[in-house]
């Protein structure tokens, strides 16, 4: 069995929106297809996989780079020991999409046998993440943005912080908790906008609310900072999106003071260096004392739902309404509850998401 050709395409993300740090008016993301020459119902199988959300499309070191080592490399080279499927550690995230539909099953039942485990029992948590700064009237918008969340079945939200002053941003805070109903219910996220003393005195302002966490307070790798805070703030502190390695986040959890019992980690397989990396992240923080139910991967799309199921961790969240075509879930995943629950559709069942699936079908329609 082999990859016989490797394809990519660099897709626009929906979402005219923006955090403390960050516009995402102009960000793409890239789309890779690993085409095997397996067959099914008269078709090659191809494995999808894409970059998460919040890097801009990598197209040009696909082409430049990888591509060409991948058509350089020994086919066997992409196996695993046994010859008979695909590495998935020698690619990732579309290999495991590939490997998946071999096997005819959702990708949270491969990763779970990669990782020696059952799949959680579905459904899983989600929570609904947005809350991002419109400009005018924005207090008024973002209730109107979390109560459209509340009518599609979330029960839990998260909005931006830092964006704006203080005061701003406690308004906000507050309107959203009229309609999360429970500080529990509510997280904030600051990006990785502030200095110690800002992280500090947002730590102070939100305490009393009790809420579900406060997230990236400072810059990713400023564990001294992070430190700081937890030292003065008794609630849960969220970070990790932007640590790539299983080093990364050792390196989180002896500097940045997390509490085992407390904090949530939030490494994304998609955004770093895939689920085969993630597999050692978890390894680290659970030899640090940390439960995987306190790991929350940033992403809201199906990769992630079936690397939290696969793996049983906390949760997941989602993006209603922005960062299409890659945000959010496929029609036939039942959001309600508060929960969301994959589909059986082989693979991470990216074709079931028909905004998505027109930029698949796509990248394959001339494949006989
Ligand atoms: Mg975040």
């Amino acid at each position: 069995m082999r990859i016989v050709e490797w394809r990519e395409r660099t897709v626009p993300l929906d979402g005219d929106v923006r955090n403390a740090v960050v516009s995402f008016a102009d960000h793409t993301v890239s789309i890779v297809a690993a085409v095997s020459d397996q067959r099914r119902g008269g078709r090659p199988v191809v494995g999808f996989g894409f970059n998460s959300i919040g890097r801009f499309a990598q197209g040009g070191i696909l082409r430049e780079r990888l591509f060409p080592r991948l058509r350089g490399a020994d086919p066997d080279a992409l196996l695993a020991g046994d010859g008979r499927s695909f590495d998935p550690a020698a690619v990732e995230l579309a290999v495991w999409d590939l490997e998946a539909k071999l096997r005819d099953e959702p990708a949270c039942a491969t990763i779970a046998r990669a990782a020696g485990r059952a799949p959680t029992p579905y459904p899983v948590s989600v929570y609904a993440a947005g809350g991002y700064y419109y400009g005018d009237d924005s207090v008024r918008r973002l209730r109107a943005e979390l109560d459209g969340y509340r009518a599609l079945g979330f029960d839990a939200f998260k909005i931006k912080v830092g964006g704006a002053p203080l005061d701003v941003d406690l308004a906000r805070v507050e309107a959203a908790l009229d309609v999360a109903g429970a500080g529990s219910c509510l997280a904030v996220d600051a990006n990785g906008r502030f200095g110690v003393e800002a992280a500090q005195t947002y730590g102070r302002a939100l305490a009393p609310y009790g809420l579900r966490w406060f997230e990236e307070p400072g810059d990713p790798l400023d564990y001294a900072l992070l430190r700081q805070l937890i030292d003065g703030y008794a609630g849960p502190v969220a970070t990790g999106e932007n640590l790539f390695s299983a080093a990364d986040a050792e390196n989180l959890v002896r500097f940045g003071g997390m509490r085992p019992e407390v904090d949530v980690i939030q490494v994304d397989p998609g955004l770093s260096y895939g689920i085969t990396e993630y597999l050692r992240v978890l390894d680290r923080l659970e030899a640090h004392g940390f439960d995987r139910t306190r790991c929350f991967p940033h992403g809201g799309h199906l990769i992630n739902l079936h690397v939290v199921v696969g793996l049983g961790l906390g949760g997941c969240e989602a993006y209603p309404g922005v960062f299409g075509p890659f945000g959010g879930y496929a029609p036939t995943c039942a959001i309600g509850g508060g929960t969301v629950a994959p589909s059986d559709a082989p693979g991470f069942g990216l074709e079931e998401k028909p905004d998505l699936a027109s930029h698949l079908a796509a990248m394959v329609e001339d494949l006989a």
